[in-house]
């Protein structure tokens, strides 16, 4: 009998930002099954990849086809972690291969770990005796292994005296677990005794994350009102149904209390997912997780691609926030894609908020996510008051921005003992830097935006690029000497002025470029909890979720700051970040008050947040954006143009627009340059597709772009509910 034997064939899906799957023949000899990590030829090199699926279908002649050379020695990706690659590449119009490098963030979890040795006691005695041996010998005597490098840093010595110790038979070498073991969190070590109104909430909650089925709720509470405890009880419950659960955090770096209340909940730990971590940690909480033994993540948006291997539950803790959104690389916005990836795996999601997206209470309100609600503050602390301060009638002086009645009111709180916290969204000295002779404005040479001085490091600092330079000695404009004047406030100049104010105060500033680590959020949060900080001088950074109950008052410098420009949701983050801003004073017995300085005190966002009337400026909100179709009550999709050449990106922007598509509910403006026309040397044009909530923008987009061959110069990026409009 003779017959060509077909070999099976299959697809696999390499993590490349240009690639998709390729065909590859399957040798009976390494049983390959769909989901497998492989290695795999691809021109010269071997690249790791997945078997995505079968290739029944296949037409490679058969000498072209190569076989797959390896099956690592990992679990499989998951179904549902196949599933959400290609729906979120479906979406957000991404190669599927960019979508999975997500997912495989970390290719050396892949193959085994070298086995690891460590270091014992011998209870022998060194013959010679060094400081640093001596420093050696008292860690390695409490009896602990350690290895080499870990003895060393714990030691502070080099290895060498390590190795140098084990060559005297002083250390033996044993051999230690390939890693370090991952920490169960225990669903019953502790529960809160929850108030009538949080188990309220946990239980409407409680079914679907039991079944598992799947539920959005939207759980809405004032800030203070106990959400954490409240979702605590929900990953309780997972976990006692023996499944995984993830938290996004927006701010995961910057969460220390976050991360002490869970470890004191559950006993233990969870494990983290953050760009903090070092090479090993992430290599060992991958594993964990495609594993199943990571039982808890917390994590930023990026966590949401971990392989999961029984994921029950997701929390989006501040789920308003814009950081969720990604626009560079796959633009993808992760509260979303949590609900996407609940949906695929069938289980619950929980969005919460002090002052949800408008998206979501659009949701809520047609009953499509669950609306469980907190009413008021735990324990009985009341809501702040809030005053708005009118800077036309309290003018603060030249160069100065804390205007008289704030100063009165600091005066008064640090006088009873209390802290203050003074809220300004704006890093560095100044914003502007200009020369007085000629009015020459020191720009950022790569890209369209002022470079902001930030008088501590003594530099100015693009804040789009990260481009720095000095303080040039004359103007290079106008040759004038000395010439540069600091124009308006960064929060290093308020500083300035409140230590000018209250010289004897201790006064502590805080943004994302001085508390870069959470070893350094830790250190901020316990000298504020000490009480060794009186006024705390911060960026949106300290909006965020702190507890501090001795803060009683809050000072807003500028709270106009956010409401100008041309921004979709220009007033909806205005609102949420000064509540947020609000929800740190006061927290518990002591009544706080907030100052909201403002030269706009009538305008509808400053009033909303000074009465405290949430649910009429969403109504009010929801009704301007439904008037103009704009997202949720209509799509939005972006396409940005960029190139090195301003004119082969313009011309090809108008070559584009020429072929617009044209049809009755759907409109495409621009191209225009983009607010920001110029970022690291790229020229930048704009596209804005808006249409019905019943279209297919995605269709819509790609029959645009279909047969158009991008130059290779330009720069062609899809981003789809866009955040960023610059
Ligand atoms: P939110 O996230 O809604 O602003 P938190 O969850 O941070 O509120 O809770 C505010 C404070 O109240 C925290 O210090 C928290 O530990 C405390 N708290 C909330 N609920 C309880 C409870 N049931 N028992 C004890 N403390 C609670
Ligand atoms: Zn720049």
């Amino acid at each position: 009998m003779s017959s060509t034997i077909k070999h099976r064939r299959v697809r696999v899906l390499l993590p490349l930002s240009v690639g998709d799957v390729y065909d590859y023949r399957a040798p009976a000899s390494l049983d390959i099954e769909i989901g497998h990590f492989v290695t795999v030829p691809l021109g010269r090199r071997e690249l790791t990849g997945v078997v995505w699926e079968e290739a029944e279908d296949s037409d490679l002649a058969e000498d072209r086809m190569k076989d797959i050379v390896a099956v690592l020695p990992c679990p499989k990706l998951p179904d549902e972690s196949r599933d959400f690659v290609d729906w979120v590449a479906n979406y957000t119009m991404q190669r599927r291969g960019r979508v999975l490098r997500m997912t495989m963030s970390v290719p050396d979890a892949l193959f085994p770990r070298a086995p690891r040795i460590g270091y014992r006691f011998t209870g022998e005695s060194p013959s010679k005796l060094t400081p640093a041996r001596s420093r050696v010998l008292e860690i390695v005597m409490a009896g602990a292994v350690h290895t080499a490098s870990d003895l060393a840093s714990l030691a502070g010595v080099s290895v060498s005296v390590v190795k140098g110790l084990a060559a005297k038979a002083v250390l033996e070498v044993v051999d230690l677990p390939a890693e370090n073991p991952i920490a169960k969190p225990d669903w019953g070590h502790v529960g809160v005794e929850l108030s009538d109104d949080q188990s309220a909430a946990a239980s409407r909650m409680r079914p679907s994350v039991v079944k598992p089925d799947f539920e959005i709720s939207l759980l809405e509470g004032v800030t203070g009102s106990g959400k954490t405890e409240v979702y605590f009880e929900a990953i309780a419950d997972c976990l006692e149904q023996g499944r995984q659960a993830l938290v996004l955090l927006p701010e995961i770096a910057l969460s220390a209390q976050w991360l002490k209340r869970f470890a004191a909940r559950f006993g233990v730990p969870p494990v983290e997912w953050h760009s903090d971590l070092g090479q090993s940690e992430r290599r060992r909480n991958w594993r964990a997780v495609i594993e199943g033994r990571a039982d808890v993540v917390v994590g930023a948006r990026s966590a949401l691609f971990l392989p999961f291997t029984n994921l029950g539950l997701i929390v989006v803790d501040e789920e308003h926030e814009a950081s969720f959104k990604q626009d560079e690389g796959v633009p993808y916005n992760a509260r979303d894609m949590a609900v996407v990836r609940g949906k695929i795996g069938n289980f619950p999601v929980i969005l919460a908020s002090a002052t949800p997206s408008l998206e979501s209470l659009v949701n809520a309100q047609n009953e499509k996510y669950t609306h469980v609600k907190l009413p008021s503050r735990y324990g009985g602390a009341s809501l702040p008051d809030i005053e708005i301060v009118d800077l036309k009638e309290h003018r603060p002086g030249v160069q100065s921005w804390i205007s008289e009645p704030l100063r009165l009111a600091i005066e008064t709180t640090l006088g009873a003992g209390e802290q203050v916290m003074l809220f300004l969204n704006r890093r560095g000295y100044a914003p502007l830097t200009l020369c007085d002779c000629c009015g020459h404005r020191l720009q950022c040479p790569h890209c369209s935006a002022w470079l902001v001085e930030h008088r501590l490091m003594g530099r100015l600092q693009c804040h789009h690029c990260g481009y720095t330079t000095r303080l040039p000695k004359s103007c290079p404009e106008c040759d004038a000497e000395e010439s540069f004047k600091a124009c308006g406030p960064g929060i290093e100049r308020l500083t300035e002025e409140a230590e000018r104010l209250f010289p004897d105060r201790k006064i502590a500033m805080m943004a994302s470029d001085t508390v870069t680590s959470p070893q350094a959020a830790a250190t901020f949060v316990a000298a504020m909890e000490r009480g060794d900080i009186e006024i705390l001088i911060g960026t949106q950074i300290v909006a965020k979720g702190y507890h501090f109950p001795n803060l009683t008052l809050v000072g807003v410098i500028d709270a106009d700051l956010g409401l100008a420009g041309g921004d979709l949701r220009a007033s909806e983050r205005t609102y949420q970040l000064l509540s947020q801003v609000a929800g740190r004073a006061g927290r518990e017995t002591r009544q706080g008050k907030v100052f909201l300085q403002s030269y706009l005190p009538q305008h509808p966002v400053i009033e909303a947040i000074a009465r405290q009337q949430g649910d009429a400026f969403f109504a009010l909100e929801a009704a301007g954006r439904e008037s103009a179709a704009m997202p949720p009550f209509g799509r939005l999709a972006a396409v940005i143009l960029s190139s090195a050449n301003a004119e082969s990106v313009a011309s090809f922007a108008r070559n584009l627009a020429r072929r617009a598509p044209i049809a009755e509910n759907l409109s495409i403006l621009g191209p225009a340059p983009a607010p920001l026309s110029m970022i690291r040397g790229r020229h930048r044009h704009r596209f804005l597709i808006k249409c019905a909530r019943d279209v297919n923008i995605q269709t819509v987009i790609k029959k645009w772009l279909q047969g158009e061959r991008v130059p290779n110069d330009i720069r062609l990026q899809i981003d789809i509910d866009p955040y960023n409009f610059m």
